[in-house]
C-alpha cells in the first residue's frame, strides 16, 4: 500500500484522535459508543430513543435520513425533515447525531444539521462524494464497502485525507460472504489489521454483520476485545416495527444492557466506556 501516505503509520505508535464534541474525544482512551435506529422515522421516535437512552454510557446517537435502499419501493428516509428531527434532538439532548450523505448535493445540508457525516458502504468507492467530503471541516465515519478488501478501505480513506480532512473514522461492518445465516461476516482480522496499518480510529458495526439482533452483543464485546475504538448499533424503541433493518435492531434496554457490559472488556483492554458529559450550556448570572 505504497500510495496511502497519508491513513497509513509513519510512525509504530503514532494514532489520530478527534474531538466530536470538546468533551467527546475519538480513538483515544475512550470508546465511542454510537446507538439509535437504522432510520429516523419521526420526532417521536428519536425522543424516545434520546431519552430512555440518556443515562447509558451512548455518546451518540444515529438515524439515517437519506437511505441507500436495495429496492427503490422500500423507504428512503424522511429527507430534509428528517434532519430537522436530528438537529431538534441533538440540541434538546446536547448529543451528537451521526448520519449517512449519499451525495455530494447533500453535503452541505448535513454537516449543518449533525456532528458526523457517515459514508455508508455503498459509497465507500464514490470517489467524488470521498473528494468532496475531503474539503470540509467535520468527521467523517467510512464504513466499508460490502466486498472491498483491506487495500481498497484504506484507499477509499486516503482520498478524504488527502483531499484537506483529516478527520476521519473507519468503520468495520462485515463483508459478503457465502454464508447467508449472517447478513455479513464481520473481519475482525480487518479491524486488527487496520489498527496496526493506519493511525486512524476504527470502530464496528456489528448489527448491520450480523442481522439478527440475537448476535450483536457478541460481536460487539468481540470487536472491543480487538481493539477497536468504538461501536455503531442500531436500536428502536419497537424494534419489529423498525421501517428498516428491523431484525437487527436491538430494544432500548437491550442497547443500554450492553453499552454498560462493555465496560469490563474496554478495562481488560486498557480503555474505557465513559459517562455521557451534557454539554449544558451555561446560563448567564445577572
Ligand atoms: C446503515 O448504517 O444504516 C447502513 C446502511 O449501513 P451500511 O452502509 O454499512 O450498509
Ligand atoms: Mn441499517
Amino acid at each position: 500500500m505504497k500510495d496511502a501516505k497519508l491513513s497509513i503509520k509513519s510512525h509504530p505508535t503514532h494514532q489520530t484522535t478527534l474531538q466530536l464534541r470538546d468533551s467527546i474525544t475519538v480513538g483515544g482512551r475512550d470508546l465511542l459508543i454510537i446507538g439509535g435506529p437504522c432510520a429516523v422515522e419521526s420526532l417521536q421516535q428519536m425522543e424516545t430513543v434520546a431519552s430512555q437512552l440518556a443515562n447509558a454510557p451512548i455518546q451518540a446517537l444515529r438515524g439515517g435520513v437519506y437511505k441507500p435502499r436495495t429496492s427503490p419501493y422500500s423507504f428512503q428516509g424522511l429527507g430534509a425533515a428528517g434532519l430537522k428531527i436530528l438537529d431538534q434532538i441533538r440540541q434538546r439532548h446536547q448529543v451528537p447525531v451521526v448520519t449517512e450523505v449519499m451525495s455530494i448535493s447533500q453535503i452541505e445540508e448535513i454537516a449543518a444539521h449533525v456532528d458526523m457525516l457517515q459514508v455508508g458502504s455503498r459509497n465507500m468507492q464514490n470517489f467524488d462524494l470521498l473528494k468532496a467530503l475531503g474539503k470540509i471541516d467535520k468527521p467523517v465515519l467510512l464504513k466499508r464497502g460490502l466486498a472491498a478488501t483491506i487495500e481498497e478501505f484504506v484507499m477509499a480513506a486516503e482520498y478524504i485525507l488527502s483531499h484537506g480532512n483529516s478527520q476521519v473514522v473507519l468503520c468495520e461492518r462485515g463483508i459478503r460472504s457465502f454464508d447467508h445465516y449472517t447478513r455479513n461476516v464481520l473481519d475482525l482480522g480487518a479491524v486488527v489489521a487496520l489498527k496496526q496499518l493506519t493511525h486512524l480510529p476504527v470502530i464496528v458495526d456489528p448489527s448491520h454483520a450480523a442481522g439478527k439482533r440475537e448476535l450483536v452483543a457478541g460481536l460487539a464485546k468481540a470487536a472491543i476485545a480487538a481493539g477497536a475504538d468504538g461501536l455503531i448499533i442500531e436500536c428502536h424503541p419497537i424494534p419489529e416495527k423498525s421501517v428498516s433493518d428491523a431484525r437487527q435492531a436491538l430494544s432500548l434496554t437491550d442497547m443500554a444492557e450492553l453499552a454498560h457490559s462493555l465496560s469490563a472488556i474496554a478495562e481488560a483492554m486498557g480503555r474505557r466506556v465513559p459517562t455521557r458529559t451534557l454539554e449544558v450550556p451555561q446560563l448567564a448570572v445577572a
